[in-house]
């Protein structure tokens, strides 16, 4: 297969069978704080030491269009803080667009702080199926003692959190797998979603899954020309891939990335996992996480 177009999505995934595509990881953010998240983009050379021209630079009606026409059915929010205090209004946002738009999944956030355990459990309650955290851009430690009661609590209700917790494409003083492993071994039973396959520590990410029953990792950029010219998959993960096929679930970063949404597909298409792998990838496993019918 080459160059598989946004137009022939929705072909693809009918020919393999399914209604369609669950993505566990898309970003819909207050307007004012994606208009920021694009100007730290323009400058993507000085942050990354790579340009970053995104794709899908739309208004949210029309990135919505865009996901519908792609046939993704399912999609959360996935808003994030970088500062204290910004939490709890960012659930009242993604909460509210979840509300407004069938297809995005509630989803919420939080930040160690003193009230973080009063609003993901507000969350919860209000229907929060999906939790992100960025270990980077976050700036904080998961290990935060403010932050245990909450992971228990999204263990116990059996919540995935997204958590970019690798250190791609730049590293913070909280990313990599040993803070993580830290925390689950406090939470063994916490779903976490490890955004981007880990990336650029794949290896030891996908130790984490084998070690830990309810630790998925998200296809996020993996695979494509654009992250294996910086940050490659290894063999040895690749080579593990095809008995992760329950384990591994559709992300893409959209709205957010260089290429197309289609080249994202094409480059889990070119594993050569085959067509069961692809289906639990592309639609069952995160449709098992978000709790999707159908
Ligand atoms: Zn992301």
């Amino acid at each position: 297969m080459t160059e598989l177009t946004d137009a022939e999505v929705p072909a693809y995934w009918a020919a393999l069978g399914l209604p369609g595509l669950i993505d566990i990881h898309v970003h819909f953010l207050p307007p004012q704080m994606l208009a920021k998240v694009w100007a730290y983009f323009d400058q993507a050379v000085e942050h990354y030491g790579v340009a970053w021209p995104i794709e899908y630079r739309f208004s949210e009606e029309e990135r919505i269009s865009r996901l519908r026409a792609l046939g993704v059915r399912a999609f959360p929010a996935l808003a994030y803080p970088h500062k204290p205090g910004m939490a709890s209004w960012l659930n009242d946002w993604t909460l509210d667009l979840a509300a407004r738009i069938p297809e995005c999944v509630p989803s919420a956030t939080f930040y160690p702080e003193p009230d973080a355990m009063s609003y993901v459990a507000s969350a919860l309650e209000r229907g929060a199926r999906v939790f992100k955290v960025h270990v980077q851009v976050g700036g904080f430690d998961p290990r935060d003692p403010l932050l245990d009661p909450v992971w228990g609590l999204l263990a116990e209700a059996g919540v995935p959190v997204v958590t970019h917790c690798g250190s791609g494409p730049i590293g913070g003083t909280f990313t990599g797998p040993d803070v993580m492993e830290a925390v689950l071994r406090r939470h063994p039973s916490l779903t976490l979603v490890v955004a981007h396959l880990g990336s650029p520590e794949y290896a030891a990410f996908v130790d984490l899954v084998d070690r830990y029953p309810r630790v998925y990792l998200d296809t996020t950029m993996a695979f494509t020309d654009f992250l294996e010219a910086v940050a490659s998959v290894p063999d040895s993960v690749r080579d593990r891939l095809p008995d992760l096929g329950d384990r591994v679930v559709l992300g893409s970063d959209f709205p957010n990335i260089p290429y197309s949404y289609a080249h994202q597909i094409e480059a889990l298409d070119r594993l050569g996992c085959g067509s069961d792998w692809l289906r639990a990838v592309l639609w069952h496993n995160g449709a098992r996480l978000l709790n999707i019918a159908g």
